[in-house]
């Protein structure tokens, strides 16, 4: 059997029910195998890919809180740390009641490549929770914060694990959880991203993650001899990738048409109101029927929809496994000439697959999500001077990073023979950083 087979199936045979953990690996064993044959004997020896499947370590603990009604709440908390061979393990926190084991494995695991892509020295790591923020009340979401922070502040540190946002946890979590670790600790210290602007955070880094995946898309575009300007986009998501994605993609010219949450999805064919998404999810926290109440172009559906619409580009901006095989086959035979993945693997194995077939320009998320990470490192540059950059240098500094992670992984693709393959580049450009720093590193 292949070292490459060998890890796949002792990755499964590890870790048993985990699917979202095994698709992960699957996708990177299998894209890096160019390298792999390379150097089979040396990395075998070194059991190095064993080594970067598995965990630095992980903890799960218990967070009790209580509600509104007096009641005691039980939640399941977690943090992995990947892999910290070329810097201080970063990644964020997700609360969600989804969250389990499997789904944070797979998220740290990519976050490691991810990480390493920005170019920027952090590790991979990432946590969270299965509580569920929705329709909790401000007093509630502190109480768990505040929960969670009494068990992780024991883990993470500056140089040591530095965790951030992901669904669920936006700048009012971030303040809450940086609270609790001030208190608990006595430390002023940037041991958390995303913080407020009065209080650390980096101007920038509420857009970066949306703002990011559109300054890759526009280089991916150019290099493929075409631009944005007037190009129609489907969105799925309404939340914080979604939202700065769709102001950016207006601002460069083009027309987002799209957006959704968990219940349903809006086709805007005039063109996605930026201004009045926000209102109704960053002030309102509402579904997005307020938005078609508000806005007599959109019509608001239940259920999933937006890969229908026909577009040229497809960011899929919610979570993982939200485009499939038959969103796929849908998206090609209406013309779409682009999907680049602003969440973490939005699109399952098989699209994936269907799409690169098809010729359609893929870029996955580790690559084009990078953006907010990257902001992420630059917080932590930041804080580490006291200084605080402005909103242009950020972002000057963010656009430069996206351009340079495009380059590098379209040379790692050209490289090892599989030209305008996207995903073995940002595989193969992620992992030969973590692979030289580990083996260096000696044995561990
Ligand atoms: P938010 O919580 O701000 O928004 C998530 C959006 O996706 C919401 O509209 C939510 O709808 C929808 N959604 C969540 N779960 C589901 C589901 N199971 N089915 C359908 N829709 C769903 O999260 P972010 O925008 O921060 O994150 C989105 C994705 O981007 C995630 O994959 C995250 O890991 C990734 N990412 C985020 C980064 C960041 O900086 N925030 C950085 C890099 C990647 P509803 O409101 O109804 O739940």
């Amino acid at each position: 059997m292949s070292y490459s087979s060998d890890i796949i199936e002792r990755v499964v045979r590890e870790n048993p029910g985990q699917p979202e953990f095994h698709q992960a690996v699957t996708e990177v064993i299998e894209s890096l195998q160019p390298v792999i044959t390379a150097h089979e004997s040396q990395y075998r020896r070194e059991a190095l890919l064993e080594r970067l499947t598995t965990p630095d370590r992980q903890f799960k603990f218990r967070v009790a809180w209580v509600d509104d009604k007096g009641q005691v709440q039980i939640n399941n908390g977690y943090r992995i740390q990947f892999n910290n061979a070329i810097g201080p393990y970063k990644g964020g926190l997700r609360l969600h009641p989804s969250v389990n084991i499997s789904i944070l494995h797979f998220l740290a695991f990519e976050q490691v490549f991810k990480n390493s892509l920005t170019g920027l020295p952090i590790g991979g790591g990432k946590g969270g929770s299965d509580f569920d923020p929705k329709g909790k009340s401000d007093r509630e979401i502190m109480a768990f914060c505040q929960s969670y922070m009494n068990e992780l502040y024991k883990y993470i540190g500056p140089d040591i694990d530095v965790p951030a946002g992901d669904i669920g946890v936006g700048g009012r979590e971030i303040g809450f959880l940086y609270g609790q670790y001030k208190k608990l600790t006595n430390r002023y210290e940037g041991v958390l991203t995303g913080k407020g602007l009065t209080f650390g955070g980096s101007s920038a880094r509420t857009e970066a993650t949306g703002y990011g995946l559109l300054y890759l898309t526009e280089e991916l575009l150019k290099a493929n001899d075409s631009d944005l300007e007037g190009k129609t986009i489907d969105v799925s998501g309404a939340g914080n990738v979604a939202i700065y994605a769709i102001e950016k993609a207006i601002q460069l010219g083009a027309k987002p048409v799209t957006c959704s949450d968990s219940t349903g999805w809006i086709y805007d064919p005039d063109g996605i109101d930026v201004a009045l998404l926000k209102e109704v999810k960053e002030v309102k926290r509402a579904r997005l029927t307020e938005y078609a109440k508000k806005r007599p172009s959109a019509t608001y559906q239940e259920g999933r929809g937006v890969w229908s619409i026909p577009c040229d580009i497809a960011l899929p901006c919610a979570t993982q496994n939200e485009l499939n095989l038959a969103d796929a086959k849908l998206l090609t035979a209406n013309g779409v000439r682009a999907v680049c993945e602003g969440a973490n693997m939005p699109t399952s194995l098989e699209a994936t697959k269907y799409l690169q077939a098809n010729k359609v320009l893929f870029v996955p998320g580790k690559a084009a999500n990078a953006g907010g990470v990257a902001t992420s490192a630059l917080e932590m540059s930041q804080n580490s001077e006291r200084l605080s950059w402005t909103f242009d240098e950020v972002d000057r500094k963010l656009s430069g990073i996206m351009k340079n992670i495009f380059h590098n992984l379209d040379e790692a693709a050209r490289e090892y023979g599989c030209s305008g393959n996207y995903v073995a580049g940002a595989n193969i450009a992620g992992f030969l950083k973590v692979a030289d720093a580990m083996l260096a590193q000696g044995v561990f």
